[in-house]
């Protein structure tokens, strides 16, 4: 390519694409939840894109399985998971490309074990428990893996729980189909929910699965990696009970994406739902059982060399710098939440635990019936400006905005900026009513 034609592809892409990019990595990006860069996440990135392996099986590319398993090992360590979770014993953890991969592998795992016990007729039978505020990846792997819809319950929450699962209501959902022949099978729990982070009680859950001989699945895409802090590793206690655990470290672990980290206790479960064995892939390691083809893992047969990006990440920035990182994020969160506690136009809608604040501007006279137009009209406001960019949710019918600190280069005079531009644009709005 000659520097004439560099040059005109450079041009273009100032030109063309970056007034079309929405920059998740602005320090102005408080929407959904992060997605995180860095240099040592690029770097890992960059290295694994010019290497280009393939390493579905531990022959195409040893260094990329071997990788993958230690620092898996290592960062299970750094959260504190229990043993069983690690590549020692029978379970181990596998990097997927997203938390709904992750979540449909567990699934199908769990519904070839229930099936090799009850018998291949009974698919219609099989029941999956949640809350109504499990991420809709759970909806898709239930369709994907041919659960009956009628038999996905996404139980209720509600401002009572801070809308986590109550262990009471599953008990009674349990019950109730059980009564009916149904078999339950499958709970997914989530700590840190993507509307409002709340957190369902692991242990209580856990052990109501285990009683009915249920697979527990922990969903902590975003907050998992807050609980490599000793202060927020409580978040997951009853992690213990559960068969599976998935965090993405592209959300708030300094990983470029895509990187969805997936430990499970039982590798042979997903080994046996996932795993096929083609002429053509034969080899003697394989065939001697000797080494982890990560092929039978996952979904797709070819596989970038991803461990090389987390590695990188945690070679070169070490644990207590991420711990730093972590807290530094969710004391800028808890000071905007403070910024918001103090303007009486506002209120806090769910209690903050990491570093999302879900709030919303308080409709005039309480008329409720306007509370949705006018945080609507906010949110389209402060957007539209193209200084920052936030999202909202629904809880309990009431539409509200929610604000995620987590960009790698958000700083306090950030936060306040974005909160003196919502009170300018929420003073515009209501002067209008
Ligand atoms: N689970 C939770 C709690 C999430 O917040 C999200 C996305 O934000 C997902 C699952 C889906 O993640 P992915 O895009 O990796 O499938």
């Amino acid at each position: 390519m000659c520097e004439e034609q560099n040059f005109y592809a450079i041009a273009d892409i100032q030109a063309k694409i970056l007034p079309g990019v929405t920059h998740w990595q602005s320090p102005n990006f408080f929407g959904y939840y992060p997605s995180n860069s860095s240099i040592a996440g690029f770097l890992g990135e960059m290295m694994s894109a010019g290497l280009n392996v393939v390493g579905f099986s531990w022959i195409t590319s040893p260094a990329a399985t071997e990788l993958e398993m230690i620092v898996l090992d290592w960062f299970g360590k750094m959260l504190k998971l229990p043993e069983e979770f690690l590549s020692a014993g029978k379970g181990g953890g596998v990097i997927q490309g997203s938390a709904s991969e992750a979540v449909l592998v567990v699934l199908l795992a769990a519904r070839d074990k229930i099936l090799r016990r009850v018998g291949k007729n009974s698919l219609e039978k099989l029941v999956l428990y949640a809350s109504d505020q499990t991420h809709s990846a759970l909806q898709k792997a239930c369709q994907i893996g041919g659960i009956h819809p009628e038999n996905c319950r996404l139980l209720r929450t509600d401002s009572s729980t801070d809308y986590a699962l109550s262990p009471n209501v599953l008990n009674e959902a349990i019950s109730d189909d059980v009564t009916s022949g149904l078999i339950p099978f499958f709970l997914c729990a989530t700590v840190g929910t993507t509307s409002s982070t709340a957190v369902d009680p692991l242990l209580e859950l856990g052990k109501i699965a285990k009683s009915n001989e249920m697979w527990f699945h922990v969903d902590a895409a975003y907050a998992g990696s807050a609980c490599i802090c000793p202060e927020y590793r409580h978040y997951i206690d009853g992690v213990e009970e559960a068969d599976s655990f998935n965090t993405n470290a592209h959300k708030w672990f300094l990983t470029n994406f895509d990187c969805s980290v997936l430990w499970i206790k039982d590798r042979n479960a997903l080994i046996q739902a996932l795993s096929t064995n083609p002429e053509f892939l034969k080899n003697k390691a394989s065939q001697a059982n000797l080494v982890v083809d990560y092929k039978d893992w996952q979904i797709p047969l070819g596989r970038r060399f991803r461990s090389l990006k987390l590695w990188m990440v945690m070679r070169l920035y070490g644990l207590e710098n991420l711990q730093s990182y972590i807290r530094n994020h969710i004391n800028l969160a808890k000071h905007f939440e403070e910024l918001v506690a103090q303007d009486p136009r506002f209120e806090i809608v769910t209690p903050r635990l990491f570093s999302l604040v879900c709030f919303r501007l308080l409709p005039p006279h309480n008329d409720e019936t306007c509370a949705t137009k006018l945080n609507h009209g906010l949110l389209d406001a402060v957007n539209s400006t193209g200084k920052i960019f936030a999202s909202h949710t629904v809880l309990s019918g009431k539409y509200l905005l929610r604000l995620a600190v987590g960009a790698p280069l958000t700083e306090e005079r950030h936060v306040n900026a974005a909160w003196k531009l919502l009170q300018d644009e929420a003073s515009a709005l209501l002067a209008t009513l």
